[in-house]
């Protein structure tokens, strides 16, 4: 997201300084994703996950075509396995429609089959708009932009504190050699790591920032054949969309991921989860071997609501909730935030500028954490800016520690 973030306010002018823990960008969250480009059907009208999904995924589209970045609008099927899950089907319809996901049809179980003969359904729901991206590929497009227009991507230099003195901040940044910097806007896009980043902001309110609950999700790889051209979701439960079926550009298989509540970001994939998925694939796909399915990577989901609480939205935060003038935290950024990632740096942007109003397609606001602050013009001086783990940083280093 900090890729994008960067992207956006160096294409605005902004001097940008990306300060990345890591030793490159996007090895976290971003490098452990299905790659999905996704419609907007899961999330409630007028979320923002909804709007910046359905925007994000238009902007992605006209993006990859743009840059050349290898990518497919192939389609998904969201099948129900048994009568009783059509109902589902239903409702994910009226949510496309809402959402204004693009086409979205029912198929019966013989359309289904003749589009993937290795299926098996009672029903399906054909989303046109679902595609794949080569995500590397991605973001180093962004990265490329970003640094064409001026950013500067600093790695292996973690982000340690920051002072809110008014019109600026002072950013103490590194490991063993620290160093101070000079910003007038702090984005937080530290993904997993967002809420440390806002507690060691001393001004920044403790209550407004979200407890964080981590989520893992495995994949297994397929070995031998593709045996669908399409995506093959099941219907949604509460914590996930299910062990679903995807395709990478070169058109390898795999299956995943599931999901499990952790307390330690731990990547290891348990092998013995194989006849778990297993069973879980034959309801749609009965010719599945378990010998087949090899272990292949896993990813750590963001999230922002305890187990067995309903979804939460994206939160972005902008002046309003928190107070601090140039201050923008990115919390709970998991799917759809790849698809969505255009948009949301285009909302950070707006928030940065301190002039948000967002709507949904519908016209509706959105989500209270989107500051409703009249538009101000803003002082030439102010035309700098920092933000984080893709972060980013206006005025040079002002003292060594
Ligand atoms: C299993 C899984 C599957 C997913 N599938 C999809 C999908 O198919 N489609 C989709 O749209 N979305 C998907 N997502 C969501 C998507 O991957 C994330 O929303 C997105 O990658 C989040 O990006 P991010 O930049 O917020 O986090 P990250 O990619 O984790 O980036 C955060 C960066 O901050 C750096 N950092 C952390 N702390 C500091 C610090 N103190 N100082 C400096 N840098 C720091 C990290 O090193 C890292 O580079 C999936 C997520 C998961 C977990």
């Amino acid at each position: 997201m900090g890729i994008a973030v960067a992207r956006q306010l160096a294409l605005a002018k902004r001097e940008v300084v990306v300060l990345e823990a890591a030793d490159t960008v996007g090895s976290a969250t971003s490098a452990r994703s299905s790659e999905v480009i996704h419609a907007g059907i899961y999330y409630p009208k007028n979320s923002l996950k909804a709007a910046l999904c359905v925007r994000g995924r238009r902007l992605l589209y006209q993006y990859c075509a743009e840059k050349k970045i290898p990518h497919r609008e192939v389609g998904k099927l969201i099948v129900a396995t048994e009568d009783a899950e059509m109902a589902i089907l239903h409702d994910l319809h009226a949510r496309a429609v809402a959402n204004a996901a693009g086409k979205v049809e029912f198929l019966t179980a013989a359309e289904a089959q003749k589009l993937e003969p290795a299926l098996r359904c009672v029903g399906a729901l054909h989303v046109h708009s679902t595609g794949i991206v080569d995500s590397r590929a991605l973001m180093l497009a962004m990265q490329s932009d970003a640094e064409a227009a001026g950013a500067t991507f600093v790695l292996r230099t973690p982000f340690r504190s920051a002072r809110a003195m008014g019109a600026h901040f002072e950013v103490t940044v590194g490991v063993t050699t620290q160093s101070v910097l000079r910003s007038s806007v702090l984005v937080n896009a530290a993904g997993l790591n967002a809420q440390s980043v806002a507690d060691r902001i001393p001004r920044m309110q403790k209550s407004l920032i979200p407890r964080r609950y981590l989520n893992k999700g495995q994949y297994f790889s397929l070995a031998g054949a593709a045996p669908f051209q399409r995506l093959v979701y099941p219907t949604p439960r509460s914590d996930g969309l299910g062990i679903h079926y995807t395709l990478d550009m070169a058109c390898k298989a795999r299956f995943g991921p599931d999901d499990e509540w952790v307390d330690e970001i731990d990547y290891t994939v348990d092998a013995a989860r194989a006849k778990v998925f297993c069973a879980a694939i034959k309801r749609y796909y009965p010719d599945i071997k378990e010998s087949a399915l090899k272990p292949a990577f896993a990813g750590i989901r963001p999230k922002i609501q305890a187990p067995g609480a309903p979804p939460a939205d994206f939160m972005l935060q902008g002046r309003a909730p928190h107070g601090i003038r140039g201050l923008v935290n990115l919390f709970g950024i998991e799917s759809p935030g790849l698809t969505a990632a255009l948009a949301i740096a285009g909302a950070v942007v707006t928030l940065v500028k301190g002039c948000a109003r967002f709507s949904s397609p519908s016209g509706s606001p959105l989500c209270s954490y989107w500051p409703r602050m009249p538009t101000r013009p803003r002082p030439r001086t102010t035309n700098r800016c920092c933000r984080w783990a893709t972060p980013c940083v206006g005025d040079r280093t002002t003292r060594g520690k």
